[in-house]
């Protein structure tokens, strides 16, 4: 991909540098491009990535870049040898062991001399990147431009993390499954230790990597969040008081950005399902009738755990879309990552019975997240509440059967089930990143009356629905025209003009 010349003085030119996950990714992309779009002329956009990250996003960006906005990829080789990993891997997605994953963090580690170059050779007058990659806080500093961090998380996790890191309640706690309150947050949210990350419970060297992460973060001109004001006002203020930082609420950005058909089926990543069938199959659904299930881009179950989901939606009496999470296949050869088709297992005969019933829809790869869950028929969402997802389901007005799995996910439960109660939990307790056989499953009995409890015609259910609607509208209404969202991303594009401008007056008094 082409370089950018300069001799453009006035324009602003402000380079994303997203995370090689979906997660991050994904949303820092539309983030991206709501820039371009919301800058008109006067601005210019480069996304750096990695060859093959760039092919899932550049239909995206040529679609925007032909509609007239100044937006373009710029694009570095991923070190594969070095990292001893086979070429293609270069995104979390692509990981199936922990192994793996592990190599993929290296060679992301290794791609920051390169990057590093790039961004001060092309000299952008604003970087906006991952909270992942610390550096960037300090080629900031040296070029005099301002860093805009980027989590992917909501206010609610920042400030449960922080409280939970600041007061440690979880240490005066006897046993795993005990409830703690999280102490001094706007509202009374438990906990309890299982469900807390690693870092939290003191792997010393990780939890230093977070240490140096939060203070580059602190050294930053400010945060862009992927939230709205009315899902968690009280959290954007409590998180401003606390940390002293700037932050901008620009969200939800996949509604604000993705407005067409195109953009809202291929977001992320091209659709591996026909979209349109996919949909149509939907159009024949009664409203508010189909149970949509999807766990996330990284997460891999044991065949036992499919197997009792598999139970539990044959049982259930609601239509379903299931988005199949991949199994964990411990002893995976590097040189085997392209996992094929044995990545999604099934009991057998199940898809079969699927089929002949017309009762559902399996998936296996990358759905249309956005497109199926705006549709009418969808009713309900089980989701493993990675932050993304929370939002794209709050903008469709879905309650949820909440599954957090690892990450921060089990704190964006709290936020779905204890404070906003738009959700309800499967009831998930512990916390970790690869699903092996020694871990308790999620019984299909417990999932299946769970999913009842959202989708079934109770008092419960109905309140939970009022609300998840009232918040889509809340959500529609941010990013419209005056909105919260569209008025703060305004600010924010002026904020970084002038600072821009404040930085030419002083180059041209020295
Ligand atoms: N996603 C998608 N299709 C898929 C799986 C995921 O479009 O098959 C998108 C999803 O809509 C969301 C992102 O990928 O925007 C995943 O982010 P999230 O925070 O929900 O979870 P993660 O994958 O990071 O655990």
């Amino acid at each position: 991909m082409g370089s950018i010349n300069g001799g453009e003085e006035d324009i602003l030119h402000v380079m994303f540098i997203p995370f090689l996950a979906p997660g991050h990714m994904v949303p820092m992309v539309d983030i991206a491009r709501l820039f371009a779009a919301g800058g008109g002329r006067d601005i210019r956009v480069t996304i750096l990535t990695t060859t093959t990250n760039a092919r899932r996003i550049s239909s995206a960006i040529d679609r925007d870049s032909l509609s007239g906005h100044r937006i373009s990829l710029l694009t570095l080789a991923f070190p594969f040898k070095e990292a001893g990993l086979p070429e293609g891997c270069e995104n979390l997605l692509s990981a199936p062991t922990p192994e793996i994953n592990f190599k993929l963090f290296h060679g992301i580690e290794l791609l920051q001399p390169e990057m590093i170059d790039l961004v001060r050779t092309h000299r952008p007058d604003c970087l906006v990147t991952d909270y992942l990659y610390p550096w960037s806080a300090d080629v900031a500093a040296d070029l005099g431009i301002p860093r805009l961090a980027f989590s992917g998380s909501g206010f609610f996790n920042l400030c449960v993390a922080d409280s939970i890191e600041a007061n440690k309640p979880h240490a005066e706690i006897s046993s795993e499954s005990e409830e703690f309150v999280v102490p001094g947050i706007p509202n009374r949210v438990t906990l309890t230790r299982s469900q807390l990350p690693d870092i939290v419970k003191g792997e010393a060297k990780l939890s230093r990597f977070f240490d140096k992460l939060k203070q580059a973060e602190r050294r930053s001109y400010g945060v862009i969040v992927n939230t709205f004001h009315s899902l968690e006002a009280e959290y954007a203020e409590h998180y401003r008081r606390v940390t002293g930082l700037k932050a901008w609420q620009l969200g939800p950005v996949s509604l604000f950005i993705n407005r067409n058909f195109d953009d809202k089926i291929n977001r992320g990543g091209k659709s591996d399902v026909n979209a349109e069938n996919c949909l149509n199959w939907l159009d024949s659904m009664k409203p508010n009738s189909v149970l949509y299930i999807c766990l996330g881009s990284l997460t891999r179950f044991s065949k036992a755990q499919i197997s009792e989901i598999s139970c539990a939606l044959e049982e259930s009496s609601h239509p379903f879309i299931w988005v199949l999470a991949k199994i964990l296949k411990p002893n995976v050869e590097f040189d085997q990552v392209d996992e094929g088709k044995e990545q999604w297992w099934l009991p057998e005969g199940f898809e079969n019975r699927v089929k002949q019933s017309g009762k559902g829809l399996i998936i296996r790869g990358w759905a249309p997240q956005m497109a199926i869950l705006e549709h009418a028929s969808i009713g309900g969402f089980v989701t493993h509440c990675g932050w993304n997802s929370i939002m794209e389901g709050v903008c469709a007005g879905v309650p949820m059967v909440t599954w957090p799995i690892f990450a921060e996910q089990f704190y964006n439960e709290k936020l779905v089930t204890q404070v906003m109660k738009f959700g309800v939990s499967v009831g998930n307790e512990v916390w970790s990143v690869w699903a092996t056989e020694e871990l308790p499953l999620i019984r299909g009995e417990r999932l299946r009356s769970a999913v009842e409890v959202v989708m079934g015609g109770g008092v419960e259910a109905a309140e939970m629905r009022r609300k998840a609607v009232e918040l889509g509208k809340e959500a529609k209404r941010a990013v419209g025209e005056g909105g919260t969202s569209s008025d703060e991303l305004k600010g924010l594009l002026e904020e970084i003009r002038g600072c821009k401008s404040k930085r030419r007056g002083v180059e041209q008094v020295a």
